[in-house]
């Protein structure tokens, strides 16, 4: 969300006669976008700001303090860090060339959340990648896991219409888009406010769209992620074999102290329609370690959870208390050697798993959207599966933007390699 959000301020100050810039030292202007779904993201941001600082004293660069952790500390950010300029919460991005342009004078926080969608400048997006684009269906969040900031930072959740999300996936598949990733906080709730359509209306829709290959969408929680859902990626031709759902734990007595709105087993069920459905389908997902209260039994119910499904990837985090959330008012009580050494567990457990996963594929062609070439080697080029896999391999002539059969020879945890099985 926040690199799409990057690209949209990006398309912004580029259509207010901008240029974009490659480091901050050639830049006037330097917007810092910020996660603060966890405490290390904000530290690294403080230390960054000091780096500004200075080169603020020798250019009189303006600072730009933009995102989640602008919106929740607001003007508190002011008084430890005078040198920022502006501080703007993410509903206010709209705001920041007329910020720019006068900037004298105004005010220097704008963290107003608005409760309805804004569409205007939505087409102005500055997309980093010409073959796969970010379509953002949702903001916001109701959800309240106890755990998250961002129901605090984001604001309540604002659906997109769904005529909008079609135009723009209309205009993407004219410009040559291969790909598009529907983006909200949980695309599953969506709502269309027009007409109520749901999130498989969405899915159906989109899949009419001609030239847009591939469908895929972040992120779904597993409480709103329904049969019918699954039912559409089944019956469509376009939407990805492919599904990111965080489960977080896999313990029930944790995930009901995460306020989550399922168990382990209603997990587990939602994985058995999706790949009865779907086989083969690749399932990644989303694990916290060391949430308050988290027994060694309890911790060891999340092994044995990535165990038993077998994700194609995770991303694993050690739980850090955020202010705002339910969680920060029980005791932090799992000490951080505990937590580093089961995020180690964690890690090491799917390490094993997604080596085994990837050998399979030894040998086998798969169908591969090339996204770009490695910057070390101008032969090599790199793009993702239907699984979203990394896929590297050689070709002699430049495939960016082109769907190309790899056969894959060898491959490592995280991706794959091969050559191209016939020349495109
Ligand atoms: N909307 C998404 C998650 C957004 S935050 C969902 O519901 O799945 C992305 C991920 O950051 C979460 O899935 C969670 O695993 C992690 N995360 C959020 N808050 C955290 C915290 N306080 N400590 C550690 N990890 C956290
Ligand atoms: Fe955070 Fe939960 Fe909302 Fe995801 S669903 S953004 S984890 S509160």
């Amino acid at each position: 969300m926040n690199e799409s959000d990057s690209e949209r301020i990006a398309g912004l100050l580029a259509a207010a006669g901008a240029r974009l810039a490659d480091r901050p030292e050639d830049s006037q202007v330097t917007i810092v976008n910020t996660c603060a779904v966890r405490g290390k993201s904000e530290e690294k941001l403080f230390s960054y700001l000091g780096r500004l600082r200075s080169l603020k004293k020798k250019t009189g660069l303006v600072i730009v303090l933009a995102g989640c952790v602008a919106q929740l500390h607001q003007d508190r950010i002011l008084d430890r860090n005078p040198d920022v300029d502006f501080i703007l919460g993410p509903d206010n991005y709209h705001r920041l060339p007329e910020l720019l342009e006068r900037r004298l004078g105004q005010p220097r926080v704008l963290t107003a959340w608005s409760k309805d969608w804004r569409e205007d400048e939505r087409r102005l997006s500055l997309r980093r990648s010409p073959v796969s684009a970010f379509v953002t269906v949702m903001e916001g969040c109701d959800n309240f896991c106890a755990y998250c900031i961002v129901p605090f930072t984001r604001g309540r959740e604002k659906f997109r219409p769904l005529r909008a999300v079609l135009d723009e996936v209309r205009v993407l598949a004219g410009e040559g888009y291969k790909e598009i990733q529907f983006l909200g906080q949980n695309v599953n709730s969506y709502r269309d406010p027009d007409t109520g359509a749901g999130f498989r209306d969405l899915l159906m829709a989109a899949d009419e769209v001609e030239g847009i290959e591939w469908i895929r969408f972040i992120t779904s929680h597993p409480k709103n992620f329904g049969p019918d859902i699954a039912e559409a990626m089944a019956r469509s031709r376009h939407v990805c074999r492919q599904i990111h759902m965080p489960l977080q734990s896999g313990s029930s007595a944790v995930l009901e102290r995460m306020k989550r709105g399922y168990s382990r087993e209603d997990y587990l069920e939602k994985i058995r329609v999706l790949r009865s459905l779907m086989p083969g389908i690749c399932l990644s997902t989303d694990i916290i370690v060391g949430f308050p209260g988290e027994t060694e039994s309890e911790f060891s119910e999340t092994l044995g959870a990535l165990d038993e499904i077998r994700f194609a990837n995770i991303f694993s985090f050690r739980y850090s208390p955020r202010p705002r959330t339910s969680a920060v008012k029980l005791k932090d009580d799992v000490p951080f050697g505990v937590k580093r050494r089961r995020l180690m567990d964690v890690q090491q457990a799917q390490k094993t798993i997604q080596t085994r996963l990837h050998e399979g594929f030894i040998g086998r062609t798969i169908r591969v959207l090339c996204l770009g070439k490695s910057k070390k080697d101008e032969r090599v080029f790199s793009g993702r599966s239907e699984g979203y896999q990394v896929v590297n391999f050689r070709s002699e002539t430049d495939v960016i933007g082109r769907f190309v059969p790899v056969r894959i020879t060898a491959c490592g945890p995280y991706s794959l390699r091969g050559e191209l099985a016939e020349s495109p």
